[in-house]
């Protein structure tokens, strides 16, 4: 039997495969504000895996609602945000901890531009790469910090991640999904 010609199959790229792999990751996310995923890769291996969710034995938002929580950003505005859980990135980074994998020199593939606190943490846990599939209203100091840190920033999209109850009445429309906040390791 003649071999099946295969040329019309597009390959991922390794930017795609492990996005994709992101966005099943982030299916076991407690918090229906993003249910964000993140996978960190070193030498095109997954090293490490996180979602969002409340940290291991705590209730999570599915089962007894957010915990909202109201910040007052530098410009003055109100952002609302939902703190019940440890982000994607941070749970990603606390597994890796958990089972004592290094971090430096890896990428870290997420849904949304990082959140301020996490991309401390990425910097310090000696993650060179970062790469987002859209952007998150909160995401400048990130960039800012990215960029000064040294860390290879790419955002795959200019999409701007926006989810229900953000902010002051006159803000962003609520979609159905979106908010980036941490995850659970999958135990
Ligand atoms: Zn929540
Ligand atoms: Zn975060």
């Amino acid at each position: 039997m003649p071999e099946q010609k295969k040329e019309d199959y597009c390959r991922p790229s390794w930017d795609d495969y492990f996005m994709e792999i992101v966005s099943v990751v982030g299916k076991r996310g407690t918090c229906g504000r993003g249910r964000s995923g993140c996978v960190i890769t070193k030498d095109k291996r997954i090293i490490s895996t996180g979602y969002v969710g409340s940290p291991i034995g705590l209730p999570h938002c599915d089962e007894v609602g957010h915990e909202m929580h109201t910040v007052i950003k530098a410009d003055g505005k109100e952002s609302r945000h939902c703190i019940r859980t440890s982000h994607a990135e941070e749970n990603a980074i606390i597994q890796a901890a958990r089972f004592g994998v290094k971090l430096t020199g890896s990428t870290l593939y997420c849904k949304m531009t990082p959140c301020y606190t996490c991309a401390k943490m990425i910097i310090n846990a000696g993650i060179v790469r970062v790469v987002a599939s859209q952007d998150y209203h909160g995401g400048a100091r990130t960039k800012e910090i990215f960029a000064a840190a040294g860390i290879q920033f790419n955002l795959l999209s200019d999409k701007m991640t926006t989810y229900a109850d953000m902010g002051p009445k006159e803000s962003v429309p609520a979609p159905e999904e979106p908010e980036l906040i941490g995850l659970e390791p999958p135990f």
